[in-house]
């Protein structure tokens, strides 16, 4: 059974706009692991030895909520007399 574990990498409210695939920071990081051998079931132990493999997922405009701003623009002008 392979499992996984979520954690917060990289600075919260900090979303890299064009950051590129091997760039620093992840927004999260997931560690992998499996708890038994999917061969022969054995028990396997945790380590700190690890390989690494970096999946940048682009939001979807069905997922993510549109902002919609509508701005309301005052009508002023400055009164001068004739
Ligand atoms: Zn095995």
């Amino acid at each position: 059974m392979v499992q996984r574990i979520t954690k917060r990498g990289g600075k919260k409210g900090h979303k890299g706009k064009s950051r590129s695939l091997r760039s620093s920071a992840a927004d999260r990081i997931e560690r992998v692991f499996f708890s038994h051998c999917p061969t022969c079931h054995n028990a396997l132990k945790r380590t700190h030895k690890n390989d690494t493999h970096t999946v940048e997922d682009i939001p979807s405009p069905e997922t993510t909520p549109v902002v919609v701003t509508r701005y309301e623009k005052e009508r002023q002008w400055v009164y001068t007399l004739p």
